[in-house]
């Protein structure tokens, strides 16, 4: 199952940097574009979705996890299944 982890460095530096175009991350608050259908969705670290995993609220074939905050060495992620057509790692 492919899994993408956002960098911490590129989120909250309050700098246009070049962060991904396709996701946010703002303290304990990370936005993922699905893999799988494309439905932006937002998993928090405030309540026990961001721990057990939120699915895709469009398809349901992918699901994000965030842990902590970007700035106090937290983990945001997101896992999908492989019908994607993305390479598989
Ligand atoms: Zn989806």
């Amino acid at each position: 199952m492919p899994i993408r982890r956002l960098d911490p460095n590129r989120y909250n530096t309050g700098k246009p940097i070049a962060a991904d175009a396709d996701a946010d991350w703002n303290g304990n608050n990370a936005a993922f574009t699905c893999p799988v259908c494309s439905k932006v969705f937002i998993v928090t670290s405030f309540n026990e979705l961001g721990r057990i995993g939120l699915r895709c609220p469009g398809c349901g074939k992918s699901t994000a996890y965030i842990t902590g905050s970007a700035a106090k060495g937290g983990e945001a992620r997101i896992e999908w299944e492989w019908d994607t057509g993305e390479a598989a790692n």
